[in-house]
């Protein structure tokens, strides 16, 4: 599945920089992640990226976005086209 960030976010911006597909943003108070370019990392590494920098584990599963691994590899390859 895609994951979403929580409101504990302190808006440090050290994910941003760290997600392969361009899928985070700063918001006002906390930053966003767009469910349609979030793979979980899927086809570029083993974990997600982001969970792996956050300061204070706000970066979650999204309840209302899931996906299986076969989706998110499928959403991978996709972006991947449209990059090319
Ligand atoms: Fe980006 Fe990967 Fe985090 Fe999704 S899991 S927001 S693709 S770094
Ligand atoms: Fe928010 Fe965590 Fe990203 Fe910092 S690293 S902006 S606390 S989600």
């Amino acid at each position: 599945m895609a994951l979403t960030i929580t409101t504990e976010c302190i808006n440090c911006d050290v994910c941003e920089p760290e997600c392969p597909n361009e899928a985070i943003s700063m918001g006002d108070e906390i930053c966003n992640i767009q469910t349609v370019l979030c793979t979980e990392c899927v086809g570029l590494y083993d974990t997600p990226q982001c969970t792996k920098v956050c300061p204070v584990d706000c970066i979650v599963d999204d309840p209302v976005n899931k996906e299986s691994q076969d989706q998110l590899f499928a959403k991978f390859k996709r972006l991947s086209e449209e990059a090319a």
